[in-house]
């Protein structure tokens, strides 16, 4: 007793320092192991919609395994989940959440193009871009890095030809075309075809050897050329399964994603290709069909 008291004594001022802090650290870890014990006793969804997205990220919060299948979709957790473990991991993805597809035609584009990327990126999102042979030809790194960021690339035809209006022939050069540029840069062909003006028929349906995508939310980013006209228009109409029509060659529009894919994640929605929905959804994308949306009501 007498020699611990001495050796007390003895402490210097560092030591007693670092005790003091020990202490605290230990008082503190009690504390919050308390609160976190509260805090999973009261309402969970309650619990998390005072909080805002940035908290859940930054304070790591984890309610994931709690629960999850009685969280109404749309709320923070998916955004969290989303954060977490980003799009590439399908086990990892709240299936129930709502999803959206963003596509781009006529790109790619080496500034517009990058700009939408980096946001989807640092997002953990995808979309489709449905590229022109044309411009696919002139920029293969812009090609490569669309792939490289997990995204899709979609084939709309060499020069943006009407396929009802042209024979077979050049419909097999206007879709190959694009294919030999997407593969010689990426090493991958396009997995789904969006006929230029939206414009097919049963022949050309026929002909096509990959599904074809059409739209349900037209942005019209190309006539108004506003980046907060184009915001508007989707935050006001976008609902589960849309796909979305926009054009990555236009500065308007890359400012339009960088303001739109954080507020359709704050809404819940999970930012997706088009691909990667239907699969996510439980759909298969087939031969001879085309896709305004993906909703699991439609069949
Ligand atoms: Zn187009």
């Amino acid at each position: 007793m007498r020699k611990k008291r001495r050796h007390r004594r003895h402490l210097s001022w560092k030591q007693r320092q670092i005790r003091i802090y020990t202490c605290f650290i230990v008082v503190a870890g009690a504390a919050c192991i308390l609160m976190a014990a509260g805090a999973k006793k009261s309402n969970l969804s309650e619990r998390l919609s005072r909080l805002t997205h940035k908290n859940i990220v930054n304070k790591a919060v984890e309610p994931m395994e709690q629960n999850i299948s009685h969280m109404p979709t749309g709320t923070l957790i998916t955004n969290y989940r989303y954060q977490e473990f980003g799009a590439s991991d399908p086990n990892e993805i709240d299936v129930k959440a709502p999803m959206i597809a963003l596509t781009f035609d006529d790109g790619p584009n080496p500034d517009s193009t990058k700009r939408i990327l980096k946001v989807l990126s640092e997002n953990y999102s995808h979309a489709t871009f449905f590229v022109v042979g044309t411009n696919a030809a002139k920029y293969p790194e812009t090609l490569q890095e669309i792939a490289a960021s997990g995204c899709e690339i979609g084939n709309h035809t060499n020069n943006h030809k009407n396929l009802t209006k042209i024979t077979d022939a050049e419909i097999s050069e206007q879709i190959d075309s694009v294919n030999r540029s997407v593969k010689k840069a990426t090493g991958e062909q396009t997995t789904v075809i969006r006929p230029p003006y939206g414009a097919f028929d049963d022949h050309v349906l026929g002909m096509l050897s990959e599904p074809v995508v059409l739209w349900d939310l037209d942005t019209e980013d190309w006539s108004s050329r506003n980046a907060a006209e184009i915001v508007e228009h989707v935050m006001d109409n976008v609902k589960d399964g849309d796909i979305v029509l926009m054009h990555d060659i236009y500065d308007s529009t890359a400012e339009a994603v960088e303001i739109m894919v954080p507020k359709l994640k704050e809404r819940g929605f999970l930012v997706m290709s088009v691909s990667e929905m239907a699969k996510y959804k439980g759909k298969t994308l087939e031969l001879n069909k085309a896709y305004g949306k993906i909703s699991v009501e439609e069949e």
